[in-house]
């Protein structure tokens, strides 16, 4: 067909973003159900659904009438507004997403990462480094080829960054790496010879009904409406969005830690205050939705850290959470409790590490796996060069490769580039603190009662209610300026010199 006007082109992408969003609905929601609810025998109907609604999807997206409508709507950008600009640029990588590998390499990649997978849990269990070797070497040559067909006038990992921190690249990453390492560690060595903090009692028995209760509270004091946000249980916490009227969030409960569970409700609380305050406008639209990785995880680590583990936020939840136990936490002061969610402790797992030594970890993986992605680090010697960076960094001896390289699963599923942006979001997450605070002089006071109406309010008019219609680091600009990791270093040498009185 031929295009005659600006809108009937318009009409085409409308049409497509629709189409786009509800195959995503279904898809996601089926994967949403297989982890929460489907029986462990499912899966076997649930991949033919989804292989045939992907089939759907890409030819939806592969069709070649878009590029024309596209190619027209690019002629006639003078008559387009800003936000149907970023749509036409957000439609048009997705379609060009699936022709820029070519099929027989794309289809050799997924069988790869697909037997990576299963090769990488027996090698993490059996603690077999050199079975997992093998398969690592060919994803991370598959990565740098790919590389060259994202963007080929970038160095690799910056095009991979890329993929998931839209402008990211290393020149800013590294200086911003330099800069918490220079003040961590030093930190670290200080922290580990000052008195150190008990949180035994967070691990006494705690029954989940209880927790389900105090998760409830806490989602009523994030003031998340729960006619549009479900809370359900997983092995992994993690949050689903099919629109903002519709956010799913999960979390896992443990009986001997109170902690887990209920920051995990924060920090994906944070996810859904995101997804719920994007403006109506952009449902169904190729810019609905966070808007990249790292400003996402600026929001979940923003109420998780900075405002659930702050210590008015503690004054004004603790009665409450201790009403829920009051045989556990009879004995636990509200300066003890807060002391014990703050625990700083060089650890060898990042995803149970805490608020400060997580960047620590974050910044391993980055190291690594820039020298493996540009070839100045070859594969079999990731073990030692993983154990040197622990030793180095956080103090600590990595007992064997279970416990060290082969803990995460983003390299065995092909994930280079992602690490950075959760220490990202957090150096985020501390600039927009300061900034907040600038807005709203009696920031404490409100957050003494637990009144986050006026923090959601700065998050939702400078970041939330614009979805994706900006890229991330103009987003970020426009509501902070540019970027700087001092408030993120200051943020926490502030607080952890405190809490440790050093
Ligand atoms: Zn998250």
């Amino acid at each position: 067909m031929n295009y005659q006007t600006v809108t009937e082109a318009l009409n085409a992408l409308r049409l497509l973003e629709e189409k786009q969003s509800a195959l995503s609905h279904a898809m996601n929601m089926i994967v949403y159900d297989a982890a929460t609810a489907a029986p462990k025998n499912t899966a076997l109907g649930r991949g033919k659904t989804l292989g045939i609604l992907s089939e759907y999807m890409y030819e939806l997206i592969a069709a070649p009438e878009n590029m024309e409508w596209i190619a027209y709507l690019h002629e006639h950008e003078d008559e387009l507004t800003a936000e149907e600009k970023r749509r036409i640029e957000m439609t048009e990588k997705s379609c060009q997403q699936i022709s820029r590998i070519p099929q027989n390499e794309y289809t050799e990649y997924q069988m790869l990462l697909n037997d990576a997978q299963t090769v990488w849990e027996k090698a993490k269990n059996e603690n077999d480094f050199p079975a997992f070797a093998p398969y690592l070497e060919k994803i991370v040559a598959f990565n740098r080829k790919f590389a060259g067909y994202y963007n080929p006038a970038m160095a690799p990992y910056d095009a991979l960054l890329n993929e998931f921190e839209e402008g990211m690249t290393m020149d800013v990453l590294d200086p911003f790496f330099e800069k918490l390492r220079s003040a961590i560690v030093p930190l670290l060595e200080k922290i580990r010879l000052a008195e150190p903090i008990d949180d035994s009692f967070l691990h006494r028995s705690f029954p989940v009904e209880k927790q389900k209760q105090c998760a409830e509270y806490l989602m009523a004091v994030l003031q998340i409406d729960r006619g549009y946000c479900g809370l359900a249980e997983s092995e992994h916490p993690f949050t689903d969005n099919f629109n903002n009227k519709d956010v799913r969030i999960t979390t896992h409960f443990y009986e001997n830690n109170l902690t887990s569970a209920l920051y995990s409700v924060i920090h994906e609380g944070g996810h859904a205050i995101y997804e719920l305050a994007c403006d109506d406008r952009y449902n169904q639209t190729a810019i609905a939705g966070g808007v990249s990785m790292g400003i996402h995880e600026s929001q979940s680590r923003f109420f998780e850290n900075i405002i659930g583990r702050s210590e008015p936020f503690i004054h004004a939840v603790y009665p409450e959470i201790r009403a829920c136990f009051p045989e556990q936490l009879s004995d636990v002061s509200e300066e003890a409790f807060y002391r014990a969610v703050n625990r700083a402790e060089p650890s060898l797992i990042r995803t149970e590490a805490d608020e400060l030594t997580y960047c620590l970890h974050v910044m391993i993986r980055y190291e690594l796996e820039k020298k493996l992605i540009a070839g100045t680090l070859a594969v079999g010697d990731l073990p030692s060069e993983w154990n040197r960076l622990y030793r180095e960094y956080l103090g600590v001896e990595v007992p064997d490769d279970t416990h060290g390289c082969l803990q995460d699963t983003h390299w065995s599923g092909g994930s280079f580039g992602y690490f950075p942006s959760y220490a990202l979001g957090s150096a985020y997450g501390a600039q927009m603190l300061a900034f907040m605070k600038k807005d709203i002089p009696d920031f404490e006071e409100k957050l003494r009662v637990a009144d986050l109406a006026d923090i959601k309010g700065w998050l939702g008019e400078h970041i939330h209610r614009h979805a994706s219609l900006y890229q991330p680091s103009v987003l970020f600009e426009n509501a902070c300026g540019s970027f700087d990791p001092s408030y993120y270093v200051d943020y926490l040498t502030g607080k952890f010199k405190k809490l440790y009185h050093i």
